[in-house]
């Protein structure tokens, strides 16, 4: 789960039930509570001024308040603060009204038990965030000011600007699946959003991650059009996600939810439309089971319809490992511009998921020191390098790192700051920011995962002279694999793996070699010339096929 805790205040007079509700609170809730108990309306209204509460548990009866009045001022000494209401069984019709009233939901004291205060939570959060800030994630605003940063730099024209800013077409569905007991259903929120439809169908990613929203799927969907087109490839930009924790599922679970998800999602995907991939928390059985899931509504078998899908049923020969190895080829081709021996450099790697493992046997392969390694739960450092074979046989049977021996445990943030030639970022996002810029020591920062470099670290990093390759030249192997995967099920034939990876290498340099050239001619870092070709061309397809009507 997300290590975020969440700050709740009780407000409950009856002694009994506030050390029932404190208990279920500290014990069998899914996200990490700290709690605030208090019980008069004024001590309330007191904490929330502090400001440091995320959701109130409320009874509406208090020694100093009753019943709708006690709502009214918590609601407006925090207007943004959501409220569960607690009710006695007398008191049910008066918390229907609070919900009318502004509450998210009410809860029976007398039923109470940990799973329901546990969902109570949960799902007051998440509808917060759907009706509030879904847009305003900092990885949408990061995606839309690397985009403006470039945008006035090739002084694009402000109709063009405007369009490109937000998605063309975005679906927020939220949808139930059973749990493996079929007693709990689950239900959670999805996404599918398709930034520019103007190349030809759209590609990317499915993320399922238990911080997902609008703001990061549109962010990534923008990403993935500046880096279809920066390729060359006839793709406009998608993305898709789901909040949810995939770790705590069992593999049936996820079948269910990924299944109902597609169903959801059916109407705008198709190998014409909008074609789905793995991405974070999502693989190649989850590709098989939306595959699978599409076909059975068409009537029959439809490959095309998703990429990165096992072997057998159609996917690519080298897709799997495409991201990592494509992301090798363009530091191989970064270090030789600015004379950096490989042979004789060290690297440090964060993520040891698709991305960061394959970038690790291939950075490994061409003579570089392994000397550090993370995922979400551990970090491992050995200054005299790590086997990356030892490490994949571990994961393969531990799923993570931690527990590996021969290594010093790090955290991932000591991670970022070791001394090393060549820094690889497959994780998450928001990794590289203001605050740790300049404590970061490698020659060249490769960005395997999307938008793991803040606006402000970036242009920390590129006045240091540290070399970065940007998330949308770096990672887009896998994207173009996905693109040979589609091409080849479209036609019903097969390439051999020595043709993908020649391809790939092609694809790869040409578009470093441009890059390169525009940020020389134009004395540019290398993201905003790569952004600036991948937009360039994206414009002039717009203008190109007009305005309707
Ligand atoms: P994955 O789920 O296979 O692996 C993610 C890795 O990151 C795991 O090892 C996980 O433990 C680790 N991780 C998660 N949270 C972490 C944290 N807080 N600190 C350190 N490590 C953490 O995902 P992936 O497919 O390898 O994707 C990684 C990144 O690469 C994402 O940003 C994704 O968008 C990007 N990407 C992936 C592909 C692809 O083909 N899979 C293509 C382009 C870009």
């Amino acid at each position: 789960m997300s290590d975020q805790t969440v700050r709740v205040l009780l407000v409950e007079d009856n002694p009994l039930h506030a050390k029932l509700i404190q208990r279920l609170l500290d014990t069998e809730m899914q996200l990490r509570c700290e709690v605030v108990a208090v019980d008069r309306l004024a001590d309330g209204l007191g904490q929330l001024e502090r400001g440091a509460t995320d959701l109130v548990l409320l009874d509406l009866i208090l020694p100093d308040s009753q019943e709708l009045e006690t709502l009214f001022r918590i609601r407006s000494a925090a207007p943004d603060v959501p409220v569960v209401i607690l009710t006695g069984l007398d008191d049910v019709k008066l918390a229907a009204h609070a919900v009318e009233a502004g509450a998210s939901d009410f809860l029976l004291k007398t039923r109470l038990n940990g799973v329901a205060l546990d969902r109570a939570i949960r799902y007051t959060l998440a509808r917060k965030r759907a009706h509030g800030g879904e847009w305003d994630s900092p990885m949408f605003r990061l995606a839309q000011q690397q985009f403006l940063k470039a945008a006035q730099f090739m002084n694009l024209d402000d109709n063009i600007r405007q369009r490109l800013l937000f998605p063309q077409r975005t679906q927020v569905v939220s949808f139930p699946f059973f749990r493996d007991d079929r007693a709990q259903v689950e239900t959670v929120f999805g996404y599918r959003v398709q930034h520019v439809l103007t190349m030809g169908p759209t590609k990317g990613g499915i993320r399922y991650h238990e911080d997902v929203d609008l703001g990061d799927v549109a962010a990534l969907a923008t990403l993935m059009t500046w880096k279809c087109a920066l390729m060359r490839l006839p793709f406009g930009g998608a993305k898709g996600g789901v909040r949810v924790d995939p770790t705590v599922l069992s593999k049936t679970e996820l079948q269910r939810l990924t299944r109902r998800y597609t169903a959801e999602i059916i109407d705008i995907i198709g190998p014409d439309k909008d074609i789905p991939a793995p991405d974070m928390g999502t693989d190649e059985q989850v590709m098989a089971w939306v595959m699978d899931t599409y076909s059975q509504q068409v009537g029959h078998a439809v490959p095309a319809v998703v990429t990165g899908k096992p072997v057998v049923l159609g996917g690519s020969l080298g897709r799997k490992e495409a991201t990592g190895r494509g992301l090798v080829y363009v530091i191989e081709a970064a270090a030789e511009a600015i004379g950096l021996d490989l042979a004789k450099s060290t690297a440090v790697v964060q993520g040891f998921g698709n991305v960061g493992s394959f970038a690790a046997r291939f950075l490994a392969g061409a003579g570089l020191k392994i000397i550090a390694v993370s995922d979400v739960s551990i970090g491992l450092y050995n200054p005299a390098g790590l086997s990356v074979n030892a490490l994949l046989e571990y994961v393969a049977k531990n799923r993570v790192l931690a527990g590996f021996p021969d290594a010093e445990p790090i955290s991932n943030a000591e991670l970022l700051e070791l001394e090393c030639d060549v820094l690889v970022l497959a994780a998450l996002q928001n990794q590289v920011t203001a605050e740790n810029a300049e404590r970061i020591k490698c020659q060249l920062l490769a960005e395997g995962a999307n938008g793991p470099t803040t606006l402000e670290a970036d242009e920390i990093l590129n006045e240091r002279g540290v070399h970065i390759i940007p998330d949308i030249l770096g990672n887009a192997g896998g994207v173009t694999v996905s693109y040979f995967e589609w091409v080849q099920g479209l036609q019903n034939l097969t390439w051999t793996l020595d043709e993908i990876n020649y391809r790939l290498k092609a694809i790869l340099l040409d578009a470093f070699a441009r890059t390169r050239r525009r940020a020389e001619d134009d004395q540019l870092d290398l993201r905003t010339a790569a952004l600036i070709e991948g937009i360039a061309r994206v414009t002039q397809a717009k203008l190109l096929r007009g305005l309707f009507p």
